[in-house]
């Protein structure tokens, strides 16, 4: 006990937090600047920066690495065959391990940045009853990879025999290298205008108990509970995908979208507002609008990216006010629906 009461003063150090230790910033992150009336084009220029810089840029580098360097040949893929689907399977496998691990190891196991920027005063649940194994980490890591792996490994073979086999709208780089950027920087946009309405979807009480209950089940969320999902989830949640089978794209565009549904869910989760090199916080962390997602569960259904949340008056900014808010919002459904019954 003298070790965790030890390691706990760790929480006094300065940052923004309540008094049990959770983070809790004034600056909160604000919806898109693009959305704004009258236009403010500094304000653009900056959000268009974070949003390109460093993370998405580091994404799309390893989707496009990975298609250069690691892809079967396309003629192979005409026919589905057990060879090149088991190597696209091990591929993003290890994919999944190195970059989930990479957050992991450093934040979670190292406890390298201790808990500087850390958003809860908690590690990681062992011995409950609720996870696989009685352990949220090997619960979280079974369900990323087994079923998370699979569905979108799935996803990926089914397109790119469909590129294989011309079924699908082909966009040629060379003759058309802006669109093709363009269309790469606006994947990230793309899954998050996704990701809000099919999470809501997920939301709607019956899918709820069917499946995001198990996403639900991680409170306090690491780097592992991002993918950590229900199959059924994960088929919603990888079928932005499908968008490729419509719009004319590149198999980089669809396996950067599959990707980035994969791997970025482990820094989004990661429960770290920033990165600390040399004590200086160096990187963005994780996602903290998500993180009162987890802790909330009736709010922040989206990112702040596409304010949707802003917009049908489901966000929350962690302020004791907004947690007000919601709890009369919820009341006074409660009693619209009592009474109609
Ligand atoms: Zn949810
Ligand atoms: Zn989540």
């Amino acid at each position: 006990m003298a070790d965790v009461s030890a390691e706990r003063e760790g929480l006094m150090d300065g940052m923004p937090r309540d008094d049990r230790g959770y983070w809790q910033p004034e600056g909160l992150k604000l919806p898109n600047p693009v959305f704004d009336w009258p236009p403010n084009p500094l304000k653009i220029v900056k959000w268009l920066y974070n949003y390109l810089f460093p993370w998405n840029m580091i994404y799309m580098l390893i989707a496009v690495l990975t298609v250069v360097y690691l892809q079967p040949e396309m003629s192979k893929m005409t026919t589905f065959s057990a060879d090149w689907i088991a190597y696209i399977f091990v591929r993003n496998q290890i994919l999944l391990i190195v970059v989930v691990s990479a957050w992991h190891l450093w934040l979670w196991s190292r406890k390298s940045q201790g808990f500087q920027y850390k958003y809860t005063p908690d590690w990681l649940a062992k011995g409950k009853k609720q996870f696989l194994f009685g352990n949220q980490l090997y619960d979280n890591i079974f369900w990323s990879c087994v079923s998370g792996g699979i569905i979108w490994t799935a996803y990926e073979v089914v397109t790119l025999w469909a590129y294989a086999n011309e079924y699908i709208p082909y966009l040629d780089p060379a003759r058309h290298p802006v669109y093709f950027v363009l269309m790469l920087c606006g994947i990230q946009l793309w899954r998050l205008f996704h990701f809000y309405w099919v999470h809501r979807l997920l939301h709607w009480p019956p899918l709820y108990k069917a499946g995001h209950y198990l996403h639900h089940r991680n409170i306090n969320i690491g780097p592992w509970s991002g993918l950590s999902m229900h199959p059924i989830e994960h088929i919603l949640y990888f079928s932005g995908v499908l968008i490729h089978w419509i719009i004319p794209s590149h198999p980089i565009h669809a396996v950067f979208n599959g990707q980035h549904a994969a791997l970025t869910p482990a820094q989004g989760h990661a429960g770290f507002e920033a990165i600390v090199v040399n004590g200086k916080s160096m990187l963005r962390g994780a996602s903290y609008f998500h993180q009162l997602h987890h802790r909330y569960f009736e709010c922040n259904y989206g990112e702040m990216d596409i304010p949707f949340d802003v917009w049908f008056g489901t966000s929350h900014n962690g302020s004791a006010e907004d947690h007000e808010a919601m709890r009369a919002k919820r009341f006074a459904s409660h009693k619209v629906s009592t009474s109609a019954a």
